[in-house]
């Protein structure tokens, strides 16, 4: 791969438009062909986009000369989509959740390590500078022993997106869609998969939802750290938030739970309260892309792995099967 990577992109999405094809492009990455369920959709998506093949054929799209997929479709064709893209031999950049079972997930990671293709998942919250500051404040001590984390993530789903995300489909609702997100930043934090959950979920909009639109989890993660979430797509102006506290410390984070490089880094302990420099404030979805690539040049990994994708994912799908069942539910454990 001389220059920089040439991409196919599976779904004709919101996200694709909007963040990641003009940042492949800035990048200096090829957008080489796009493939939607619909042919006039993919016709249109590429006139718009300036891509040069548009097809319907997820086939055809392997069959093109590129060297990896951006899988952005809705959340249940995930894992058929990345297979497939596996077994042609094309490296994977997946979206979140990367499946919508446990056995898809876990079928996604064995095929791309058989076919030796990279797998990351774009979770663009763990790749971010504040995140990454973050983590390396928890890991050099700065407060202690980790006991607990709060995450609000709460927004107001935009009118564009109240479609799919709201239905009763397999990988609708604020749990797959947010939580999910959550769980990438808490298992990054804390070394590993949440153990047990214990989630509410509620119908909070204004709109006919086929899937809850809000929850609220109680994650333990291993050492009995304690962790929450507040998500959902009902809340227009409430601020994002991120705290991790220690038996000597704690961080507050205001602003750092959004798609943008934005959002403060404060700790407290025994000499006060200070700012922390964050000096990392690269795109989000650039920092993604670009370790992406270095994973398939050999010089890096991903922002996210596929594995801890597939973590993100059983957390969110135990914390699903707990706000269905009013029980609190285990993570199951998964394999090395
Ligand atoms: P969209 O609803 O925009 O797109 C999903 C699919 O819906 C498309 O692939 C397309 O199907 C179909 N579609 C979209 N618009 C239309 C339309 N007007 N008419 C007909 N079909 C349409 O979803 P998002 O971009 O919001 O999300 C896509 C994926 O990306 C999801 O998995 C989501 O979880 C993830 N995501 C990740 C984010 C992140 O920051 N990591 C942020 C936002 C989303 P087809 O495949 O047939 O073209």
């Amino acid at each position: 791969m001389a220059s920089g990577i040439r991409w196919g992109l599976v779904g004709a999405s919101d996200i694709a438009a909007t963040r990641v094809a003009p940042t492949m492009r800035a990048l200096g990455q090829s957008v080489s062909a796009v493939c939607s369920g619909s042919p006039d959709r993919a016709d249109w998506f590429a006139r718009q986009h300036g891509i040069p093949l548009a097809t319907s054929s997820l086939e055809q799209l392997l069959a093109a000369d590129i060297d990896a997929v951006y899988i952005s479709s809705r959340n249940a064709e995930h894992a058929g989509q990345a297979r497939a893209a596996a077994a042609a031999s094309k490296h994977v950049l997946l979206e979140k959740p990367i499946a919508t079972t446990l056995e898809d997930a876990t079928a996604v990671v064995r095929d791309c390590e058989s076919a030796g293709v990279v797998l990351a998942a774009n979770h663009h919250l763990p790749g971010a500078g504040t995140h990454r500051r973050i983590r390396d404040l928890v890991a050099s001590g700065a407060i202690g022993r980790p006991l607990s984390a709060a995450v609000r993530h709460a927004v107001m789903l935009p009118e564009r997106l109240r479609g799919w995300r709201l239905s009763d489909e397999p990988g609708a609702g604020v749990i797959l869609d947010i939580t999910v997100h959550d769980a990438a930043v808490l298992n990054a934090l804390f070394g590993g998969a949440a153990l047990e959950v214990s989630a509410l979920g509620v119908r909070q909009g204004s709109w006919q939802a086929g899937s809850d639109d809000a929850a609220m989890v109680t994650l333990r993660y291993p050492g009995d750290v304690l962790a929450q979430t507040h998500d959902a797509f009902t809340s227009a102006f409430t601020p994002t938030r991120l705290e991790v506290h220690g038996d000597s410390g704690s961080i507050t984070a205001p602003g750092v739970m959004t798609q943008d490089p934005v959002g403060q880094v404060f700790l407290a302990d025994a000499s006060g309260e200070r700012e922390v420099e964050v000096a990392d404030r690269r795109d989000l979805y650039e920092v993604a892309l670009s370790e992406f690539e270095a994973a398939v040049r050999g010089t890096g990994r991903p922002a996210v792995t596929g594995r801890e994708g597939l973590a993100a994912y059983a957390v969110a799908q135990a914390a699903l099967e707990s706000a269905q069942s009013h029980r609190s539910v285990a993570v199951p454990p998964l394999s090395p």
